[in-house]
């Protein structure tokens, strides 16, 4: 390809809302354009790029038996109100309309619609196992779109969805995803980590995350280097403290003037915070508007509040909870802002972190203002009507493995594997039946992967400050060749021949033909990340270019037909990998 014919416009300036570098980055090289907040179109440069890792994945899932299909990304309501999930996945589904009044939405995953398929066309075991697998848009109405292609409202997903006769079945179907999306992730040149994961909206029972490592990712994760646990740190089970064995005090009401916090409160009675409760309160809605319930979470005052256990404990979707307004809640239930504690609420439901059972003598909030009470203990002043943990794991905790203390890292999300088992079979009624002519109900699993997600991902991993530096399994051109003169006959010739022996050979290569000048070129040529540049400049005359890798900081000059052929052969040797 001819830069000068390409469609590519690169940027000097960085784009006015792009904040994290793969954002910035694909902005600047003419990868990406942005439509309205979340939407992306990819330009020629780009949509390479998301092609190369698309191939990628499909290799590595028909290798493991996957077919690949596609369905529509417009679906019809009534295939999730069988699952219950019209109501469950909440204002992030992006619904309409036809002209007839009936409802659809777009799809922001597919198990429905797959499930369907196969409830309709499966009927005996012997057209088990089965793997389905489509590389489609999905549309999901974020409530914070940002990040460019990090988490965006339309973006391209991988997902395929495995059917198995039983659970054994369905954990070699598992296995095989999880072996195929090292393979994929390792090949699109990411460091990641496969980690434990809570299965959120899709339901299941086992999940795994893949995280890209990223200080700009919105995943956390908690892993010991001791032993081999690593778990989202919404998942990480927190091990609790040991109990205290203080005998229990009488409680005592104590006047704390304008102690609103935790550390507020600790340090006018002088206590560590593990010796307060933290109180926090939400309201929690039901399928209509109109229904709510005020609840109260406690946990230990050192502690944080993990959203993804508390919404797991009290067993609603995502978008049903909210913080409470203390000023709304007061009358109904008695509590007071900034002194909420346990002990003076009602008509609230209550739920207590494991951890506070066996800590005794606390300090928590007296439902009065400007006092606390001393000596709360669990059981003789409180109770929960759930009591579970609810604590988000901090570097340092113990390994709930092994003991050691954990470490955190931030990573993003590039894929999300599931054990979904029945939940999908049974609500929606897809069965098979067995030797014996019985009905069964079809095992499942199903993995997604964020193809414009790991596109964005590739390039937080690997840039520099001026510019991306591709991996070349997923670089949307091999290599450049840089012309520096176009107006010098024999630079011209020697940069043709270059790039004709490169392409015959199969590289995949571009010239930079441009009537531009040379500093501009080489911006560009930084920018756009193409792994290898060869230069051809004065030396033309004796034959000579300049030889780059874009990693790398130094050149070296040798013949034209050298360049060619190490080129040559340092991209077979890379895509072998
Ligand atoms: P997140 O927690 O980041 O919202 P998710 O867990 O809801 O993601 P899944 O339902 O597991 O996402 O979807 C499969 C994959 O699709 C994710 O692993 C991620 O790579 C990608 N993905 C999900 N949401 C987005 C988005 N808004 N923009 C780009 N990619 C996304
Ligand atoms: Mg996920």
């Amino acid at each position: 390809m001819r830069l000068s014919k390409m469609y590519i416009r690169t940027l000097r300036e960085v784009p006015a809302d792009a904040e994290i570098p793969s954002h910035i980055w694909l902005l600047r090289a003419g990868m990406i354009r942005k439509l309205v907040s979340g939407v992306y179109g990819f330009m020629p440069l780009g949509f390479r790029s998301v092609r190369k890792i698309e191939d990628i994945i499909r290799k590595e899932m028909d290798e493991r038996g996957g077919q690949e299909i596609h369905m529509s990304a417009l679906q019809p309501a009534e295939l999730w109100q069988e699952s219950g999930r019209w109501y469950a996945y909440g204002p992030e589904m992006w619904r309409l309309k036809d002209r007839n009044e009936r409802e659809f939405c777009l799809g922001p995953t597919h198990e429905e619609i797959f499930t369907d398929i196969v409830r309709n066309e499966v009927s005996s075991y012997r057209q088990l196992p089965l793997n389905l697998y489509q590389i489609q848009t999905k549309y999901r109405d974020e409530k914070r779109p940002r990040f460019g292609l990090m988490r965006s409202r339309e973006f391209v997903m991988k997902d395929a969805y495995s059917f198995d006769r039983d659970w054994e079945g369905l954990d070699n179907s598992y296995r095989g995803m999880y072996d195929a999306y090292e393979k994929i992730f390792t090949r699109c040149g990411l460091v990641y980590r496969a980690v434990e994961a809570d299965s959120g909206a899709i339901g299941g029972s086992a999940s795994h995350e893949f995280t890209a490592l990223s200080d700009v990712g919105e995943s956390e994760i908690a892993y010991c280097d001791a032993c081999d646990m690593a778990a989202t740190t919404e998942r990480a089970v927190c091990i609790d403290d040991a109990p205290n064995v203080e005998a229990e005090l009488p409680m005592e009401t104590v006047v704390t003037p304008g102690t609103k916090t935790i550390e507020d409160v600790a340090n006018f009675l002088q206590v560590d915070q593990k010796k307060t409760i933290k109180a926090l309160l939400f309201k929690v809605f039901g399928e209509t508007e109109d229904a709510f319930e005020y609840v109260a979470a406690f946990i230990r005052g050192d502690r944080e509040l993990n959203m993804t256990k508390l919404i797991n404990a009290l067993d609603i979707p995502e978008h049903a909870i909210e913080f409470a307004s203390e000023n709304d809640m007061a009358e109904a239930t008695g509590c007071v802002g900034g002194f909420t504690g346990p002990t003076g609420l009602h008509d609230c439901k209550i739920i207590v972190d494991s951890e506070l059972v066996d800590q005794k003598n606390l300090v928590a909030g007296a439902c009065e203002v400007d006092h606390h009470i001393i000596n709360v203990n669990y059981g003789r002043d409180y109770k929960g009507d759930i009591v579970t943990d609810l604590k988000r794991m901090k570097a340092g905790d113990k390994c709930p493995v092994c003991g050691l203390p954990v470490k955190l890292a931030r990573g993003i999300e590039v894929g999300q594997v599931f054990k979904l088992g029945t939940k999908y079979s049974k609500s929606m009624g897809a069965y098979y039946k067995d030797e014996n002519m019985e009905d069964q109900l079809i095992i499942m699993g199903c993995y997604g992967i964020g193809v414009t997600r790991t596109l964005a991902a590739i390039v937080e991993q690997h840039h520099d400050d001026n510019g991306i530096i591709w991996p070349m399994s997923v670089a949307p051109y091999h290599a450049i060749v840089t012309l520096v003169n176009t107006e010098d006959e024999v630079q011209v010739a020697l940069a043709e021949t270059i790039y004709q022996e490169l392409r015959k050979a199969g590289v995949e290569a571009v010239i930079d033909d441009r009537k531009e000048r040379p500093g501009v070129k080489f911006k560009d040529a930084d920018i756009l990340g193409i792994p290898i540049r060869i230069t051809v400049g004065k030396k033309a005359a004796e034959g000579i270019v300049e030889y780059k890798l874009r990693k790398d900081a130094s050149f070296s000059e040798i013949s034209g037909q050298e360049a060619a052929a190490t080129a040559i052969a340092y991209v077979a040797s890379e895509l072998s990998k």
